[in-house]
């Protein structure tokens, strides 16, 4: 039987890293050592911030962005709602009331209109999420936080190695989140990070990450706060470098399978995810609409029977079954992308041909039926 086309495929291998994993191994120091330093000072090179704190995941690194920036019960958080649960759950978690703000039709990010028409006194962070990967919009977005004065937080889970104007996402927002998870285009297993120019910010988190510690009392720790263990170990900082060097070769050869796709697939109504003027996209996912007289599920289907991974685009979290019997609040525009939208294999070596024939051949049985 043929390889099943996969969605992605990790960019690291074990040749990679070897050499330096016995060298940790011999050690037996595992965290809190080298690794960790470079991987912190590879994110701050590579993305222009001044400041890097390693987490668990996006999730964790979510959670304590909010916690910093003290939002609590009563408070309201503005999220995109096109995007993974995580972006809402952790509003859940600190207790304050996430605010779904609707995305554009074309680029699947916040709607600047809808975010401007639900900010009220209660409202006291935004939460705008880089739709796989795209930050098309956020300038616009960080224009009206700055307007009202509230923070700008960026769920850029998706996001490392995407720029607008140039300036590379970890170094636009207030709080700029990443994900390592391994459906993500940099992975070390699990992991994530916080990014921010804000020395306060960074000194708190990793305070808080590291079980309240900070500095010495005598010769011992000194914990000045309660706190969590939310460290990275060295292999995964190790992981992490390794792919952060390789970074722009890998989203400039993602760009040019996504060309090849949308050749393929636009004349056939497919329509690829918008990305505005001044925005490089790293292509963490890549995104078409459907056309409205196909049904995406049956293409998913189809696809499968073919041996080719696909999936829907993101979620419209208003409409998960928890936030929806929870706020009533459904997003049209959300919604209707969930439904509308298809992911498509995206990595080096995939081949577009094999992909874009099934494809074909799945419009070509429609129009016949
Ligand atoms: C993957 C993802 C997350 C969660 O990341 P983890 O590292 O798995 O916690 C959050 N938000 C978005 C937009 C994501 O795509």
């Amino acid at each position: 039987m043929k390889d099943r086309i996969k969605l992605i495929k990790p960019y690291i291998s074990f040749d990679e890293v070897s050499t330096e994993l016995e060298e940790i191994f011999d050690s037996g120091q595992l965290t809190k050592g080298q690794h960790v330093a470079k991987f912190v000072k590879s994110l701050t090179d590579y993305t222009g911030s001044l400041y890097a704190v390693p987490m668990t995941s996006a999730t964790t690194a979510l959670t304590m962005c909010l916690k910093a920036l003290g939002i609590k019960k009563g408070d309201k958080v503005a999220i995109s709602d096109f995007s993974f649960p995580a972006t809402a759950n952790v509003v859940e978690d600190v207790e304050a009331t996430p605010i779904f703000i609707d995305v554009d039709q074309d680029t699947y990010n916040m709607s600047v209109d809808d975010l401007r028409s639900k900010i009220d006194d209660k409202v006291k962070a935004v939460i705008f999420v880089d739709a796989l990967g795209s930050p098309s919009g956020i300038d616009k977005i960080k224009s009206v936080c700055e307007e009202f004065g509230l923070p700008l937080i960026e769920d850029a889970a998706c996001a490392i190695g995407s720029s607008v104007n140039g300036v590379k996402v970890g170094a636009i927002a207030d709080l700029t989140c990443f994900s390592f998870h391994p459906r993500k285009l940099l992975t070390t297993g699990e992991g994530g990070a916080i990014l921010t120019n804000n020395q306060e910010y960074a000194t708190w988190l990793d305070m808080k990450a590291n079980h309240g510690a900070s500095g010495l009392r005598g010769k011992v720790f000194d914990f000045i706060d309660f706190g969590y263990n939310y460290r990275m170990s060295e292999i995964q900082a190790l992981m992490g470098w390794k792919q952060v060097a390789k970074l722009d070769g890998i989203t400039e050869r993602r760009n040019i399978i996504a060309d090849q796709y949308a050749e393929a697939l636009e004349p056939l109504g497919m329509k690829r995810q918008k990305i505005a003027e001044g925005v490089y996209h790293n292509i963490q996912s890549l995104i078409f609409t459907v056309p409205e007289t196909v049904k995406r599920d049956d293409l998913i289907d189809y696809l499968a029977e073919h041996n080719i991974e696909s999936t829907l685009g993101t979620y419209c979290l208003s409409g998960t079954t928890f936030y929806a019997n929870k706020y009533k609040a459904v997003q049209p525009t959300a919604h209707w992308l969930e439904n509308h939208t298809i992911t498509l294999p995206c990595y080096d070596g995939v081949c577009v041909n094999t992909v874009s024939t099934v494809i074909n051949s799945f419009f070509s049985s429609q129009i016949d039926d």
